[in-house]
């Protein structure tokens, strides 16, 4: 796989998992879970401005536009569909070798695609 897709595609998880911490920082409000949460998201930071760095600067402007209108700023694509916004890709794209290894984005919504079938 393409490092550049790698590194997205660990920014979004990492990105997700800070987001879902954060709603479970609101909910829960003991002082114990909440300390640990923080110890937590200190380190998430750090591993986050690890991935930044090694980003390209272009992909990591379009990331954080996809992020700031999207859940996710990244969609799999299955059978040559984008799960993000389930259009059907064009055949150009859909038949090509080794799609994995480029950086690649979605006609339709934007998201940066990865391919698993
Ligand atoms: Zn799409």
């Amino acid at each position: 796989m393409h490092q550049q897709l790698e590194l997205l595609i660990m920014l979004n998880d990492l990105d997700i998992l800070v987001k879902e911490s954060q709603n479970k920082n609101m909910r829960k409000k003991e002082e114990s879970y909440g300390f640990k949460l923080v110890h937590h998201s200190v380190e998430l930071a750090r591993a986050r401005e690890e991935i930044v760095r090694k980003l390209d600067k272009n992909l990591y402007e379009t990331y954080e536009r996809l992020m700031s209108k999207y859940e996710r700023a990244l969609a799999p694509v299955v059978n040559g569909v984008c799960y993000g916004c389930y259009m059907r890709l064009p055949i150009a794209e859909t038949t090509q070798q080794n799609k994995n290894e480029k950086v690649s984005t979605c006609i339709n919504c934007g998201r940066f695609l990865y391919w698993i079938g």
